[in-house]
Formats: C-alpha cells, sequence, structure tokens
C-alpha cells in the first residue's frame, strides 16, 4: 500500500484496482477541464474499471478545497489515465475549472509539488523533466507528451484523442518553469523516502517597520526550517510557531530601504518576500495627481546605465529619484516615458524610485542596485 501522507484516501470501490504497476518512472500531470467533485464522480461511476488517475488536486474553481489532494488509487497499483503508460506512470488530475487556460493557483503549485517530491523520493525518480514519452525516459512530465501530434515517434501512447492539449500550454510553462525547479530545490538524496512539504514563504506581517519589532512569517515547509534572513542578515531571534508559521525578531539592516526576506531548511531556501526599514525606505506617499509611475526596466542594474521607465502624466515631470539621490541625466521621452541613467546610491540594496511633478510624487517602483 503506497499512499501519499498529504492525500485525502479516497478508493474508487472495494478491493483492489488489480493490476500492480511494472515500475515507477514517470510522474504525469494533467488537468481535468473541470472540477474536483466532477471528475470523481466520473471516476467513481465504474469503480475500478475505466478511467481514472492515481492523485487529483482541487483548484480555486472547487472553493475550500483549492489545493485539497486526493487519492484514488494506490500508487502501488495502475491507473487508468495514461493508455501505454499506465504500466510505469503516476498520474495527478488537476482541476481547472473547466478551462484548461486557467493557470494553477498557488495552492495547487503547493500542493503538486508535495506530491512530486514524495513520488521522486519513494521511487527514486529523477527530479527532471523527461524528454518525451519513449521508454526508458524517468523524470517528471505532462500527458501531452505521449498524445499525437506532439508524441515522437517511439514514443509510447498515452492518449487515443488526437490534439488533446492537456495539461495545455500555461500549465505546463507552469510545470517547467515554476514546480520543477522547486521539487529540485526539495528533493536531495532522492530515494530517501522523507517526505518534506514545500518551503513556501507567502507572506510577512507587517511588512515594514524597524529592527527590534516582531514580525509574523507564514508559509509552508516551516518544520526543518534552519535560519531566517532579512537581506542577508541572519535574524538571530526567531521561533518556528507551526510548519507554517515562523516569528522573528528584525535584525539590525546592512543597509537601508527594502530587503528580501527569506527562510531556509538545510536542503532549500524560500522565495523571498520584502521588508521595508521604516525610517529610511518608506514609499513616498501615494499620488496625488494622474502622475504614475507603472514600470521600470530593467529593475536591477548599476550606477551609469540606462534605464526606461514607463507610466503617464511625465510631461509635467521636474524630477526622477532613486532613494534620496535625485537623478542628474534623465530625458521625457513622451508623457508616458522617461530615460534615466541609475545615480551613484548613497547605500547598497534596494532603493525606491518615483517620478516627481511640481505638484506631485508618483508611485514608488523598487530598484535594485546590482552588487
Ligand atoms: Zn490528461
Amino acid at each position: 500500500m503506497a499512499t501519499y501522507p498529504n492525500a485525502e484516501w479516497r478508493p474508487l470501490a472495494a478491493g483492489s484496482p488489480g493490476a500492480p504497476m511494472d515500475a515507477h518512472d514517470i510522474v504525469c500531470v494533467h488537468t481535468m477541464v473541470g472540477f474536483l467533485a466532477g471528475t470523481e464522480s466520473m471516476f467513481r461511476e465504474n469503480g475500478w474499471a475505466g478511467t481514472e488517475s492515481h492523485l487529483g488536486v482541487g483548484g480555486p474553481a472547487d472553493g475550500a478545497l483549492d489545493g485539497t489532494v486526493y487519492q484514488w488509487v494506490d500508487t502501488d497499483d495502475q491507473a487508468d489515465a495514461n493508455l501505454q503508460g499506465n504500466h510505469r506512470l503516476i498520474s495527478i488530475e488537476t482541476s481547472d475549472g473547466g478551462d484548461e487556460k486557467n493557470p494553477w493557483s498557488d495552492a495547487q503549485l503547493d500542493a503538486i509539488t508535495g506530491i512530486i517530491v514524495w513520488a521522486c523520493q519513494t521511487y527514486d525518480i529523477p527530479a527532471e523533466l523527461i524528454a518525451d514519452s519513449t521508454a526508458g525516459q524517468r523524470g517528471i512530465g505532462y500527458h501531452r507528451q505521449g498524445i499525437d501530434p506532439w508524441r515522437v515517434a517511439a514514443g509510447e501512447k498515452w492518449s487515443n484523442s488526437n490534439g488533446k492539449v492537456c495539461p495545455g500550454d500555461v500549465r505546463i510553462a507552469q510545470l517547467v518553469d515554476t514546480i520543477i525547479p522547486r521539487v529540485q530545490a526539495q528533493v536531495s538524496g532522492s530515494g530517501s523516502g522523507t517526505v518534506s512539504t514545500a518551503l513556501i514563504l507567502d507572506a510577512i506581517s507587517p511588512d515594514a517597520g524597524v529592527a527590534g519589532d516582531q514580525v509574523v512569517l507564514t508559509g509552508s515547509g516551516f518544520a526543518p526550517a534552519d535560519g531566517v534572513s532579512f537581506g542577508g542578515v541572519w535574524v538571530e531571534t526567531w521561533t518556528i510557531d507551526s510548519d507554517s508559521q515562523i516569528t522573528a525578531t528584525v535584525p539590525e539592516p546592512n543597509a537601508s530601504g527594502s530587503v528580501s526576506v527569506a527562510v531556509s531548511t538545510p536542503d532549500a531556501t524560500s522565495d523571498g518576500v520584502w521588508f521595508s526599514y521604516a525610517d529610511s525606505s518608506t514609499p513616498p506617499s501615494p499620488p496625488t495627481s494622474s502622475l504614475t509611475l507603472s514600470f521600470i526596466g530593467p529593475d536591477t542594474s548599476t550606477a551609469g546605465s540606462q534605464v526606461v521607465l514607463t507610466g503617464s502624466g511625465f510631461l509635467a515631470a521636474n524630477g526622477v529619484s532613486f532613494g534620496d539621490v535625485w537623478v542628474d541625466t534623465w530625458t521625457i521621452d513622451d508623457d508616458s516615458q522617461i530615460t534615466a541613467t541609475v545615480p551613484e546610491p548613497v547605500t547598497s540594496g534596494s532603493v525606491w524610485v518615483s517620478v516627481s511633478s511640481p505638484d506631485a510624487t508618483s508611485d514608488s517602483i523598487s530598484f535594485a542596485y546590482e552588487e
């Protein structure tokens, strides 16, 4: 019996599905073009016969079930979602509310990552994208790799529904760009059998303050955390309240402005969230006229380089500032674009950039000086 520990075990019928897996080579993601409950009742109609996947992940269209994982088939046994691949694939269906163009939600990304980490560790599956559906490929894949016309000639056929895009371009991009890197960060020594939830830092509250303040970090996978950093400064006083919450005392900064806060475990570092040290980095007050700044590109660079600011109301501009430094060389290209030369900073790290006119200051956008 093999079930994912964070899944709700919901077998489709009594007894066993019958055919054991020959191998566990690939974790394959699907999209439901539907909802979790509807997919489950379709799977349940014929018990162990007919179509079903091993696991299913609810989405935003399922309300409170967003990120909930159901397991319908034991991963020791075959599920019937991948035709010729059933004998060696673990299948994960994911809710999309009826449109495969909907991206996975944050909760779904966390849930899918958790399942794949578990599968890679339990079955020693490489945490990498498979090239195609041919025999011998082992890793993480998606349904379309075995569907014509995307299937390579020698590949296993994973569906007879030619042209089925499952799980769709948006979700394939998320698998490659977000999920697989997260899985790789968390799988250390595959086959170790260790189950870990995804290390995710969602929020910091409050997100501004001064050294010595207490802040609460929320996310998931905090249990094995061994460090919290604010802009590269390790926090001395912090507590793991639960797997989803850490309380930390804001350390003395080594720079003014906004810093990226991250949680580390022995195996991974979370994404960063921003924290602003209040004395020097409070963003200027909101705009009082139609002067807006919406984009700076690039947003990371060095003094002396050129950046382009995009927004509106720029014809009235009489100044551009990076932190507390006014820009010497800048040009109003038109009412929605300014080109500026990045000034020498007074501190390292990130600064707030804004555009000023005689009677207004724009919103601020963060710009980071490259070290
Ligand atoms: Zn599919």
